[in-house]
């Protein structure tokens, strides 16, 4: 089997970005109204404007900080207006540069409580999980720690956290309503999506509960049925948002408002899963050899 990008299984950068991770930059782009993107090509970062200051949902690794600051300033808001930065879950490629921003801004943080008490008691599995990108992927204390069904209010926006376990043992996942032309959109993002530690070594290799598998299948059950109307990734590639992007600049219709593909990637996301675990040791290694980020992207991104 030719190994090819598989956007919830060998979802790693490419090995330049280590030494060089400006390559993995791009501009940031309106989504939607008050949302933006403000993330790399790896990692996600999405910007919300309440009218009351600016949220942050997860933010990249520490080498993206300078791409980050760049991208907010591109799109013409201010660094300090950032208030809020809620993290999805305590890896560093989605909290990286939390420590870096609040020591500029002193922006409030919020991370569910299992991923935050996790961080902080075992902190040599987070160290196993930092892909090495940018030395100050430290750990942080949030400043509120979020429990199932949590809201998170700042201006017009009401952001429901769900408790959506597997990736990590406390992924959150995220929920909002915003007005668009006098109607009412429905935002979701899947909090954790990857399942490459998840295999019966990997929960070993990185010290995860047995049952995590299971969990990982109830998550995706859990959150069904959310009416999603448009999905965000908490990495680009999983809702394709460059590409959606790019469509956007000549389409008619916004392509981020596509009530289908909430159940097109959860369906996915189950399916490659179940696959996934049946892999040989050697489908494994060829899996995790090297990283088809790029492949993924092709030449236009
Ligand atoms: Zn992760």
């Amino acid at each position: 089997m030719p190994v090819k990008f598989i956007r919830f299984g060998n979802m790693f950068p490419l090995e330049d970005a280590k030494e060089h991770p400006y390559l993995i930059d791009r501009d940031p782009f309106k989504i939607i109204d008050n949302l933006y993107y403000v993330g790399n090509l790896w990692c996600a970062s999405h910007l919300i404007d309440t009218g009351e200051g600016l949220v942050l949902l997860d933010v990249p690794c520490a080498s993206g900080y300078p791409g980050l600051l760049y991208n907010i300033q591109k799109l013409g808001f201010k660094i300090d207006d950032v208030k809020y930065i809620v993290v999805s879950h305590a890896h560093t490629d989605h909290y990286g540069c939390v420590k870096a921003l609040v020591h500029r801004t002193h922006a409030k943080t919020f991370l569910g409580r299992v991923d935050a008490d996790d961080m902080l008691n075992n902190p040599e599995r987070t160290k196993r999980l930092d892909l090495g990108l940018g030395v100050y992927n430290e750990p942080f204390i949030p400043d509120v720690k979020l429990e199932d069904g949590d809201v998170i209010e700042l201006g017009n926006l009401k952001m429901r956290c769900v408790l959506t376990p597997g990736h990590t043992i406390g992924v959150m996942s995220h929920f909002w309503d915003m007005k668009h032309e006098g109607k009412n959109l429905h935002v979701g993002i899947y909090g954790g999506s990857g399942y490459g530690s998840l295999s019966n070594e990997g929960l070993k290799k990185f010290g995860l509960p047995a049952n995590m598998q299971e969990v990982f299948l109830q998550s995706i059950d859990k959150v069904w049925n959310e009416p999603v109307d448009v999905m965000l990734g908490n990495h680009p590639f999983h809702s394709d948002e460059f590409q959606k992007h790019k469509r956007s600049l000549t389409e008619k219709n916004n392509p981020f408002i596509d009530p289908s593909e909430w159940h097109r990637f959860l369906n996915e996301l189950r399916t490659g899963f179940k696959e996934f675990l049946k892999y040989t040791p050697d489908q494994m290694r060829e899996l995790f050899a090297e990283s088809h980020l790029m492949e993924y992207y092709g030449d236009e991104i």
